[in-house]
């Protein structure tokens, strides 16, 4: 049973420079993110990858008078993953229906009671963007009683400071901060 999982958040088309709602640098990552998942993978630890997969109509999406354009609409190719998973990595959609948001991994999802069945207890995130999805994943990873590491030099947000402020949160609420590793 894997002690372990890494976590890998929004890695989409739409979140990478050129696509839809763009994380400057995003792309950037995708190498360490990459390495990442082929050392877990290789050390037996479980692979998860969320994903935001919007319908068409979800309220989010500024014409439907949410904060964000059009973005990670289900099975269009800016919902595709950017990296590269391994075929028994774990698909975790959320924020599935037109009407409900969800930023973290957990919330409206079975991530919580998939790990706990797999006998995961420390957990490792990376991903985008840190100050949303990233950080409300650790966040509710904590409160899910996993033992939780963000792996910094694998995450990227939108603004530095807004991203350093959500990285400081993290680290209050419990998140082991991991420069690399
Ligand atoms: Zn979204």
């Amino acid at each position: 049973m894997p002690e372990e999982a890494l976590i890998v958040v929004d890695m989409q088309r739409d979140f990478m420079p050129g696509g839809a709602l763009p994380v400057p640098d995003g792309d950037r990552i995708i190498p360490r993110v990459n390495e990442y998942i082929r050392r877990f993978r290789e050390k037996g630890a479980l692979i998860v990858a969320t994903r935001d997969w919007h319908p068409d109509n979800h309220i989010s999406f500024r014409e439907l008078g949410g904060p964000w354009p059009r973005h990670c609409v289900q099975n269009t190719p800016g919902a595709e993953f950017v990296v590269e998973l391994p075929a028994d990595a774990v698909i975790i959609s959320k924020a599935t229906e037109p009407d409900k948001e969800a930023y973290s991994g957990f919330e409206g999802t079975n991530l919580a009671g998939i790990l706990k069945e797999k006998g995961v207890r420390r957990v490792y995130i990376c991903g985008v963007a840190t100050e949303y999805c990233v950080k409300a994943t650790a966040l509710d990873a904590v409160k899910h009683g996993f033992e939780v590491y963000l792996l910094k030099d694998a995450v990227k947000g939108i603004k530095p400071g807004d991203e350093e402020m959500a990285i400081r949160e993290m680290e209050e609420a419990g998140v082991k901060i991991l420069p690399s590793l």
